[in-house]
């Protein structure tokens, strides 16, 4: 995939490794052999990503009175993607190897020669004229509703969230009485049968996705809400604290634009190395291609009754479409840095990821394991963990223990020493500064809620 090279490292297969040993990250089914280009989120990988998608939860739903939130069903009515074109359209071309039996995309840069012709050589075996024609091939997964395996029962696992939200368009909007503008939001599992899937959890074939599909007057300002919901929606990705020189717009080129979209601009995030400048987020201007299709299908109006002038209208749709697992990858590898340490001989590893957003808030410890300071950390991590997550840990040298907490982007790590007893406080180091404070134990709650802007 062609991007804008990056100035950036390539940090991958150093966040895999991270990502595994921290318990972030596990291959699916990994004592098996592995799931393709699946992935299960461990202790702190749910934790992260629960964090994310509060975070977009918030932004997008309860702090709005014009957005509504959804949780539709991942098995929707056939029907549905013959609806939304997938059935017939969301293809990729592949071709087989009749030698090695390996599948590729037609458009693999590393196939020499024209697939179906004597001249095209195989990238995984090198034989020559085994490369079959181009055969498109759907990447919805298919399977079976009810106990009969037959055409008839055929359904789908949805490759997208967004149709649950247009058919149910109507239900929402009569049901909470908003009037147009509004949006309806849902974050749940996308699938899709992807043929080059990769790069950790960039690509993968089960994922999240987080949508809002913003439903506007054809004949009023359409074009103001989807430049607005474009602006909005780069402040978010800035809010995490994602560096501003690694995103940029990229405009849908004539060839990229759905032949319904009326614009369409893509927020792309630099995942260093090759990778590049890719995807994270699609902010659509989709015309009221979606509603009536499921109008056309269905045989059901989904139009909206403006009352005050008396008029009915398919409105028109502005999406917003963002990865949770992509975005996750980004703030992985926005966050991740090696750093020398003054006057120490071992580096750190750092995973610089915004307070609000870490898996574990504080990592509580006892400078040494005596003098009744482990009995006076516990009890303070204990008072913390009512409020936010927390790590104990009393083990091995205090260097390691902060090392271990940089390491997983704690932001702030309190000791206990041989003063707090006496005079009831503690030390708080900020991961990033590596400054420490003085803090009295009863303030400590209260000085990091402050920090996590809670
Ligand atoms: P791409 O071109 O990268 O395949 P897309 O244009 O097909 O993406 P959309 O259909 O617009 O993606 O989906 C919206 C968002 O969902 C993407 O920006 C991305 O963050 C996420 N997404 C899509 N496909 C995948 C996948 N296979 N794995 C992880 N996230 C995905």
């Amino acid at each position: 995939m062609a991007s804008t090279p990056s100035a950036h490292p390539d940090v991958m297969e150093k966040l895999v490794s991270l990502c595994k040993r921290r318990g972030f990250i596990f291959q699916s089914s990994e004592i098996y052999g592995g799931t393709g280009s699946v992935w299960d989120y461990g202790p702190l990988g749910v934790e992260l990503k629960r964090n994310l998608k509060d975070r977009w939860w918030n932004a997008m739903v309860r702090s709005r009175d014009d957005i509504e939130g959804l949780d539709a069903a991942i098995l929707m009515h056939p029907r549905t993607w013959e609806a939304s074109g997938h059935v017939a359209g969301f293809t990729d071309p592949l071709v087989d190897c009749r030698n090695c039996k390996k599948r590729f995309r037609a458009d693999d840069p590393k196939i020499k020669g024209t697939p179906g012709q004597p001249d095209a050589q195989c990238p995984a075996c090198g034989m020559k004229g085994t490369l079959s024609e181009p055969r498109m091939f759907n990447l919805m997964f298919k399977t079976f509703m009810g106990p009969v395996e037959e055409s008839a029962s055929v359904v789908y696992l949805r490759p997208e969230t967004a149709q649950g939200i247009y058919v149910n368009f109507l239900n929402v909007q009569q049901s909470t009485r908003q009037k147009v503008p509004f949006g309806i939001a849902q974050i749940g599992k996308a699938f899709r049968n992807e043929i080059t899937p990769g790069n950790f959890i960039f690509r993968t074939r089960e994922f999240e996705q987080m949508e809002m599909q913003f439903f506007v007057d054809p004949e009023k300002d359409h074009m103001e809400w989807f430049e607005y919901w474009k602006a909005q929606r780069m402040a978010w990705h800035l809010s995490l604290g994602l560096d501003e020189g690694r995103l940029l717009f990229h405009q849908h080129t004539p060839e990229e634009l759905a032949h319904y979209a009326r614009a369409a601009f893509d927020i792309q995030f630099d995942f260093g190395g090759t990778l590049g400048f890719q995807e994270i987020e699609g902010v659509h201007h989709r015309g009221d291609f979606d509603l009536n299709r499921h109008q056309e299908y269905s045989g059901k109006k989904l139009e909206y009754f403006d009352q005050p002038n008396n008029r009915r209208f398919v409105p028109f749709v502005v999406e917003t479409s963002v990865g949770a697992d992509r975005t996750a990858l980004a703030l992985l590898v926005n966050g991740y840095r090696e750093e020398t340490v003054e006057g120490e001989t071992e580096g750190r590893v750092v995973l610089g990821l915004p307070a609000q957003l870490a898996p574990v808030k504080a990592g509580v410890f006892p400078l040494v394991k005596k003098d009744g300071m482990p009995e006076f950390a516990e009890k303070l991590a204990k008072e913390l963990r009512s409020a936010f997550p927390v790590f104990y840990d009393e083990s091995g040298a205090i260097g390691r223990r902060y090392r271990r907490q940089d390491e997983i982007g704690t932001p702030f790590c309190v000791t206990v020493d041989g003063t707090s007893n006496e005079d009831n406080t503690v030390t708080i180091r900020d991961r990033d500064t590596l400054q420490q404070v003085r803090v009295d134990a009863g303030k400590v709650k209260g000085w990091i809620l402050e920090r996590l802007g809670t």
